[in-house]
Order: structure tokens, then C-alpha cells, then sequence
């Protein structure tokens, strides 16, 4: 089994006095923020004036530009969007960066897509917690923490690994398990994730169960129930005892319907298109694909995401979510922008 890293095995004191800069003050930026003040770590913000800047403010931060913070910090984590961070890298953060500070990221895709090549007198490491980064906060708060992977890319202090773990211990992730990895695997596995299983494979699989459902006359509302808000209740109870714990606690009928359907509708087939998914990960056109798209101001992301939010099942979702007082959204509730 791989080694996974926990509190315990981790020193923090590579970290310790050095003055951490979160460039970005989103989902992951928050997070890491706040959760790196709590343990006691020195962080300065750095975001342009705006929405952020007055949050960031808000809850007791020293803020500035992203070039005066990443001109002050030893160690620069790059927490903007990404296909936003070679612009803002080039134009504000290249500047400051001195020999021996280092550059982090959350995410693999401009260093592996070399998108950002850093001087070669930083360190250049990387953690990657698994999971939304209000979550991270959250879990945090409640004593928990989410999962993260950690890389190094250049290491010219010789700290850059120490540096890494140090930093997920910060977030808080080192409460539930850090494993070591390199850009290319994160880069290509995060996106295989997101786009084959967690995101794109589960909002499809819930939208074509919903449509199936309609389109043979049944209603609308217990369609919902029964493909996407039972959804969670069945996860809840595979994440905490994996699929035997699920399969425990369903009928046997389910269980029988679970073993004879399951394979008919994600079968071989769909396994080869998961593949060609990942192919084209591994081979570059998802990531040219996206920065084009970027840099044509997003028509069709734009135009898909519109269309998304008019399906029925989001409309027929929102009304019944409403009646449920204990579905509680308290990321909708502080009025945070979402982002997988
Ligand atoms: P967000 O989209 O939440 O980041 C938004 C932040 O970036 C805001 O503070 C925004 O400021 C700022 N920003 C956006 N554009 C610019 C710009 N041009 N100049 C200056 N500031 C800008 O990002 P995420 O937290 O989703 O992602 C950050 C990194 O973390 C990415 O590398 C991502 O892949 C990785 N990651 C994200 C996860 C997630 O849960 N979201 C999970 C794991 C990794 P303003 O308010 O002014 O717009
Ligand atoms: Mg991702
Ligand atoms: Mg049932």
C-alpha cells in the first residue's frame, strides 16, 4: 500500500516562519487561508480590488495586489482559476518570486501543460487537496479535514517536499490522509475524475435516469427523489463503508437489480469511452480545447452552462428543496460562487 501521511509524521517548522502568500480568495483560497491562520501560520492575501479583496478583508486578513503580496512571501500558492493564473503569473507574480522562495499550486495544469515554467531558482511544489474547497473550510472547522496529494516539481532548497507537507498539514489535510505524487499524475487523474465520474459522469448519469423517468409519463418530483436526491443517501453510505456497506443496507431486490442492470447501462462501452476521455487528457487536446475556448471568451461554455440551468430536473430540484428545510445549503446561503 502506498504510504499515507498523517499529522503525526509531518513537521510543520519549514513552514513556520516563512510568510505564505494565497493568491486567490475563492473556494480554495478561503480555505487555505484560513484554515493556514488558524494553525497559526503567516498569510497575506493577495487578490485584485473587488468582490474578494472586501472578503478577504472582511475576515481579518492582511490583503493587497497579487504583485505586492507575491513580492513579499517566501512561498506563493497560486489559488485563481486556472486558465486565469499564466496571465496573472506572467504580468504579477514572476516579478516578485526571488531565489529560494517557492511557487505552489492546487492543481497540476499550468506547470504539466507548461502553461507556467517557473525560473529554475524556486521551488515549485504542489498540494492538491481532494475535495471542494469549501469543504475544506468546513471539514476543517469541524475537526476533520479533506484528503490532498502533494508533488514537487523543482526542488532547489532542498525543503520543497518538506515544504509540501508542511503546507497540507496547514490546510488541515494531513487530519485524513496526504499521499505523494507528481504533477502528471494529479493533473491527469484530477481531470479523469471530474470529467469522466465525479462531475461530467455523475450529472449525466442523474440527468439520463430523470429523462428516462418523464419521458415514460412518470413525475417530475418523484423522478427527483428517486435519481438525484436519494443519490447522496446511497453515497453517504458508500463513502463511509464502501460498496459492500451500501449493498448491506439496500433490499436484496435492489442488490439483484444492482448486480443484472448496473452493467447494462455503464458497461464495455462506456469503460472505452472513459479511456478516449482519458486519452485525450493525457495527450493534450482537453487542455488545448479549454484554452482556446478561453481565449474566444467562453461561447460555448457559456451557451451549455445556460442551457444546464433551464433542464427540468434544476427546476423541479429547487422546489423541492425548498419544502426541505434540512437540505441546507450554506454555501448558497453566504452567497459564494461555486466552482468544482
Ligand atoms: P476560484 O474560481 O474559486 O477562484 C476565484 C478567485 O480568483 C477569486 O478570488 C477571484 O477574485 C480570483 N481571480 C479570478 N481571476 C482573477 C484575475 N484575473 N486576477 C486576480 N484574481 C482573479 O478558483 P478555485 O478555488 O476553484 O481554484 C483555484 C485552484 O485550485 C485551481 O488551480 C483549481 O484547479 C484548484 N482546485 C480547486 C478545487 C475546488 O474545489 N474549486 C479543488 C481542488 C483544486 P474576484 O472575486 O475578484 O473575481
Ligand atoms: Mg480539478
Ligand atoms: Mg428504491
Amino acid at each position: 500500500m502506498a504510504k499515507v501521511y498523517y499529522d503525526k509524521d509531518i513537521q510543520e517548522a519549514v513552514l513556520k516562519g516563512k510568510k505564505i502568500a494565497v493568491i486567490g480568495y475563492g473556494s480554495q483560497g478561503h480555505a487555505h487561508a484560513q484554515n493556514l491562520r488558524d494553525n497559526g501560520f503567516d498569510v497575506v492575501v493577495g487578490v485584485r480590488p473587488g468582490r474578494s479583496f472586501e472578503r478577504a478583508a472582511q475576515d481579518g486578513f492582511s490583503v493587497k495586489s497579487v504583485k505586492e503580496a507575491a513580492k513579499e512571501a517566501d512561498v506563493i500558492m497560486m489559488l485563481l482559476p486556472d486558465e486565469q493564473q499564466t496571465k496573472v503569473y506572467k504580468e504579477e507574480v514572476e516579478v516578485g518570486l526571488e531565489a529560494g522562495n517557492a511557487l505552489a499550486f492546487a492543481h497540476g495544469f499550468n506547470i504539466h501543460f507548461t502553461q507556467i515554467i517557473p525560473p529554475e531558482n524556486v521551488d515549485v511544489f504542489m498540494v492538491a487537496p481532494k475535495g471542494p474547497g469549501h469543504l475544506v473550510r468546513r471539514t476543517f472547522e469541524e475537526g476533520a479535514g479533506v484528503p490532498a496529494l502533494v508533488a514537487v516539481h523543482q526542488d532547489v532548497t532542498g525543503d520543497a517536499k518538506d515544504l509540501a507537507f508542511a503546507y497540507s498539514k496547514g490546510i488541515g489535510s494531513a487530519r485524513a490522509g496526504v499521499l505523494e505524487t507528481t504533477f502528471k499524475e494529479e493533473t491527469e487523474t484530477d481531470l479523469f475524475g471530474e470529467q469522466a465520474v465525479l462531475c461530467g459522469g455523475l450529472t449525466s448519469l442523474i440527468k439520463a435516469g430523470f429523462e428516462t423517468l418523464t419521458e415514460a409519463g412518470y413525475q417530475p418530483e418523484l423522478a427527483y427523489f428517486e435519481v438525484c436526491h436519494e443519490m447522496k443517501l446511497i453515497v453517504d453510505l458508500i463513502y463511509e463503508g464502501g460498496l459492500k456497506n451500501m449493498r448491506y443496507s439496500i433490499s436484496d431486490t435492489a442488490q439483484w437489480g444492482d448486480f443484472v442492470s448496473g452493467p447494462r447501462v455503464v458497461n464495455e462501452e462506456t469503460k472505452q469511452r472513459m479511456k478516449e476521455v482519458l486519452k485525450d487528457i493525457q495527450n493534450g487536446t482537453f487542455a488545448k480545447g479549454w484554452l482556446l475556448e478561453n481565449q474566444a471568451n467562453r461561447p460555448m461554455f457559456n451557451a451549455i452552462n445556460a442551457r444546464e440551468q433551464n433542464h427540468p430536473l434544476e427546476k423541479v430540484g429547487e422546489e423541492l428543496r425548498e419544502l426541505m428545510p434540512f437540505v441546507k445549503n450554506p454555501i448558497k446561503q453566504k452567497e459564494v460562487v461555486v466552482n468544482a
